[in-house]
């Protein structure tokens, strides 16, 4: 059922024992908004549990209450479970099966399913962040320093740091407010950026990788396994091929494991979410991945047809 975020907050008073996940990739807006929305449940004395399927990129450490989120194992007693950032249940991978609690969805991405028992989508937010500090503020929830630092976190990283089509006079908006809370843009900036010297020594070899289609407008790299094991991150390698002049499709392929492909893609105007819902992926109009069986050759064919379809369907212009 669709609910309203006055009704989400209402459901959320009544629950006692709340678990809070989102999907398995973390990034700054899935564990931002984790890390805010339990700290301000538990301030309403509920236990909360936060759990997510996956390890924490070692460059989220840095946010408080990171160091608590818990892996999935076994079943777990709970009233509600409330799903952030992720539009489909495959994404929180076993968190699914810990409860039978009824869920609750609070999400942004276009390519949501509607899989939960209540949902909130407001694809028009930059980040779901953005979405639990309009939440906070119905709970009447105490915006403490951590709380800030955590959505300032969540916001800023999934609109490019204020730069992307996403972002709005609201997203500055709830930003300028992180700020009066307490969060501190240079420190989380810096912190994000700053990179193990295995991380650029990797990015010599996949910038080695860049291959060109459809007359440059597609740009993609290419991580095999060793590549992958060797970096502690490979966030900010699609803004790379992204930010070549005249690519309106930049594509990362990363060979996670023999016959299992991770793909991320973004885009300047093609709407590349349909291009991964596709392939049982999602996510947003300039910002979407998926996962794809087969080996590297396959699938690039195979994904680079589809998207050969989408930068030669017209829709790719925009019309001024
Ligand atoms: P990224 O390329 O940074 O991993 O993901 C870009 C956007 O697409 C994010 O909003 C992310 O949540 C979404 N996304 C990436 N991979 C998948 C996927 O496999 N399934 C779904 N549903 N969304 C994805
Ligand atoms: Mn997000």
């Amino acid at each position: 059922m669709e609910v309203s975020l006055k009704r989400a907050a209402e459901i959320l008073a009544k629950a006692n024992n709340i678990i809070v996940t989102g999907h398995i990739y973390p990034d700054g807006d899935s564990l931002g908004s984790i890390l805010a929305l339990s700290e301000a449940l538990a301030s309403f004395n509920k236990k909360v549990q936060m759990y997510i399927d996956d390890d924490i990129p070692l460059v989220y450490h840095f946010l408080k209450g990171a160091e608590n989120v818990q892996k999935p194992e076994g079943k777990v007693q709970a009233d509600l479970l409330v799903v952030l950032d992720a539009s489909d249940d495959e994404r929180i991978g076993k968190v699914k099966s810990i409860t039978d609690a009824p869920i609750l969805n609070i999400d942004h991405h276009i390519s949501n399913i509607k899989f939960a028992d209540y949902w909130y989508l407001d694809t028009k937010a930059a980040a779901t962040g953005e979405i639990i500090m309009a939440l906070l503020n119905i709970m009447h929830a105490k915006i403490t320093p951590d709380i800030a630092a955590a959505l300032y976190t969540a916001i800023a990283t999934d609109c490019g740091f204020f730069r992307y089509a996403n972002t709005t006079a609201n997203t500055m908006t709830q930003a300028a407010r992180l700020i009066e809370h307490g969060a501190k843009p240079n420190i989380i900036a810096e912190t994000l950026e700053t990179k193990p010297l295995n991380t650029i020594l990797a990015l010599k070899e996949v910038l080695d990788s860049l291959e060109f289609y459809d007359d440059g407008k597609v740009a993609t790299i290419t991580l095999l396994p060793e590549l992958i094991e060797a970096t502690s991150t490979t966030e900010g390698f699609i803004n790379y091929p992204r930010n070549i002049e005249g690519v309106e499709v930049a594509v990362m392929f990363k060979v996670v494991e023999e016959g299992s492909v991770r793909i991320s893609m973004r885009s300047k105007e093609v709407d590349v979410s349909k291009i991964a819902l596709q392939f049982g992926g999602g996510g947003h109009k300039r910002a979407a991945g998926c996962t794809m069986p087969g080996d590297i050759k396959a699938v690039k064919d195979q994904l680079l047809s589809a998207i050969h379809r989408h930068v030669n369907s017209g829709q790719m212009r925009f019309e001024q």
